[in-house]
């Protein structure tokens, strides 16, 4: 599969948005959003909601005031946050003519919301950005895209074309096929790290990265602001056999030079073998893997792209 087109803005702290270009899905809804897609707004047809932080919803209202006119537009969010609660609850009151028109979806962990094309669907996971004990209140999301296919049952792999056509002429196609999950994307919001199962034969993972140092990341989540560190992601990302990975949510204390350095010598000490795209913070993409800051270990041996 060829790598999705994938814009994305993140500055932790500032604003955060990711949007699926062929799903037409904004995850998280940062401040400047609208003024940084422009005319692309326009494509959104549905927002999901990672979390309540600001820098993740507080471009919500101008999006909606341009797109929410259609009645078209859907805005998923965790249902068991009460500050979006209050913030889709006054936006619905807000005008009649644009946020009015919104259909708000409250989304719980394991919830899964029917897209465009036929056999699609999202479907939220739950994600750990919140302290412990608030673990079970599921504040936080992530999301994946899902697509269902049809696959010829593993037992029939040996048969030939003709053989496998007798076998549909006679017993009907669902006899030689089984419907499996093709999950195309996943997107994690701000979290630690989580059961790499969660991601297992995702084809795209846009995982955050606030920090490049697990060290960093444990002081942090001392200090009540637990996040995910590039060998986490790293190991999550191996372990779950992702074609393509995205870093985002880097954190503004580091050089470009150094984080695009570190990856690299990261993913190759961990000889990773899917491709790396970055996000760096404070810039706007446009189509984030069409730049890739590591290539893949299994198909290039060492070779690295450079930016
Ligand atoms: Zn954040
Ligand atoms: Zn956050």
């Amino acid at each position: 599969m060829d790598a999705p087109k994938i814009a994305v803005f993140s500055t932790p702290l500032v604003s955060t948005w990711v949007l699926d270009d062929t799903r037409r899905i904004l995850f998280d809804a940062g401040d400047g959003v609208s003024a940084m897609l422009d005319a692309r707004v326009h494509r959104i047809r549905a927002v999901a909601l990672t979390h309540a932080h600001r820098d993740h919803c507080s471009g919500l209202l101008q999006l909606l005031n341009l797109t929410g006119e259609t009645g078209d537009m859907s805005v998923m969010y965790p249902e068991s946050s009460g500050a979006l609660r209050a913030l889709t609850g006054f936006l619905a009151n807000f005008d009649s003519r644009s946020t009015g028109k919104v259909k708000w979806l409250p989304t719980g962990p394991g919830s899964e919301i029917p897209i465009e094309p036929e056999r699609h669907f999202i479907r939220a996971f739950p994600t750990e950005h919140y302290p412990k004990q608030e673990a079970s209140r599921h504040l936080s999301l992530g999301y994946q895209v899902v697509r269902m296919v049809d696959k010829l049952k593993p037992e029939l792999s040996g048969l030939s074309r003709p053989e496998l056509d007798a076998l549909r002429l006679q017993h009907g196609r669902e006899y030689i096929t089984q419907t499996v999950e093709d999950i195309l994307l996943s997107v994690t919001g701000d979290t630690t790290p989580l059961d790499p199962s969660i991601f297992a034969g995702s084809r795209v993972l846009l995982h955050e990265c606030t920090f490049l140092d697990i060290e960093e990341s444990r002081d942090m989540a001392k200090r009540g602001h637990p996040h995910s560190a590039l060998d986490d992601v790293i190991r999550t990302a191996a372990d779950a056999d992702v074609d393509y990975l995205g870093l985002y949510h880097i954190s503004r204390r580091y050089e470009d030079s150094t984080i695009l350095q570190t990856v690299r010598e990261r993913a190759s000490s961990a000889r990773l073998r899917c491709s790396v795209s970055v996000a760096l913070p404070g810039r706007l993409y446009d189509d984030l893997f069409s730049v890739r800051v590591w290539d893949g270990a299994a198909s290039s041996g060492e070779k690295v792209v450079g930016r």
